[in-house]
């Protein structure tokens, strides 16, 4: 089991000092369900942000670890030390965090022209699983291989570049399966990336996109925004489906209550002004629903 572990974190926004996380405390484990939810500009999506860590943002103090267990480095090859089992994620890049098994889908993916949905997935799986390759294995096997790299991909005339761990034929398969657990239909995958995709279809890639590269925590940043009902009831239903099948855990982030009603959070954490200040479990989104972030307001000032 995996545990994202967020302590205190303090961040500002790096180009003006702006003060936006004043301490956000969440704890998720992979297979379960959280909701973090939360008025416009209480800093939710700058959460997700500094999970991932986007470079807009400075972290001025706190901690996020990702703990994982010899389940989830089954798949490492090498001797795995203590260092590999906790990982101090402020101190990673980007690519590195995700290789580890944290999946940040964008709010509004990028469309790209003559990309296939296919090609860019398997490009997507290909580059974590190298990454990962990399983050794990020792320093003198990188070193030799560095070299080898050297001596050989910088030169024009080598065509394209190494294509990846999982050929084309392993892909077909890998995305086969992917797209029956979330009941997609198969032609969307030859479709070109996100272009002329509904905003219900782009939802739904990224749920694709979390089930292709199996993370262990996935944050989901307003999936919902924009949904008719039948699309809600699908991304909702991959979601599930996500920490069911996969044990993938989930941070669900969204402003309103709605999708929350198609899939029953494990647990739910409230932000207020950059801070969460009340936990709980799914009667506490039905709560917010009948009453409104104000009372959020009331009880957490009231009592402080
Ligand atoms: P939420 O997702 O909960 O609506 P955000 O995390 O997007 O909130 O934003 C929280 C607050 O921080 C808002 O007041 C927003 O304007 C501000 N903020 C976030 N990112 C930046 C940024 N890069 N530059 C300036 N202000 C920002
Ligand atoms: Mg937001």
């Amino acid at each position: 089991m995996a545990t994202l572990e967020i302590n205190n974190l303090h961040a500002e926004v790096a180009e003006n000092g702006e003060r936006i996380l004043r301490g956000v405390d969440l704890e998720v484990n992979s297979g379960e369900i959280h909701a973090l939810m939360g008025p416009n500009g209480s800093g939710k999506s700058t959460t997700a942000k500094v999970i991932a860590g986007h470079p807009a943002y400075e972290v001025t103090d706190g901690e996020i670890t990702l703990h994982l267990d010899d389940e989830d480095l089954a798949d490492v090859d090498e001797e795995l030390e203590e260092e590999h089992y906790h990982w101090d994620l402020l101190d990673l890049e980007p690519n590195e965090r995700a290789a580890l098994g944290i999946f940040l889908a964008f709010q509004y993916p990028a469309e790209i022209e003559g990309v296939t949905m296919t090609n860019f997935l398997r490009q997507a799986l290909n580059a974590k699983l190298e990454e990962r390759e990399e983050l794990f294995e020792d320093e003198d096997e990188a070193e030799a291989e560095k070299e080898e790299d050297e001596g050989y991909e910088t030169s024009p005339m080598e065509g394209p570049a190494d294509d990846g761990e999982i050929g084309v034929a392993e892909f077909q398969q890998i995305l086969s399966e992917k797209m029956e657990l979330l009941d997609m239909d198969e032609s969307f995958a030859q479709r070109y990336l996100n272009a002329g995709f509904s905003g219900g279809e782009k939802k739904q890639n990224e749920v694709l996109q979390a089930a292709i590269l199996e993370p262990s925590i996935a944050v989901l940043d307003e999936i919902d925004s924009g949904l008719d009902i039948d699309r809600l009831n699908d991304v909702a239903q991959g979601i599930e489906r996500l920490r069911d099948e996969q044990g993938t855990g989930v941070l669900q982030i969204t402003h309103y209550q709605r999708i929350l009603d198609y899939v029953e959070p494990d647990r739910v954490h409230v932000m207020l002004d950059g801070e969460v200040v009340m936990d709980g479990d799914a009667e506490l989104a039905e709560k917010l629903e009948e009453k409104g972030y104000d009372w959020v307001r009331e009880q957490v000032y009231e009592t402080a």
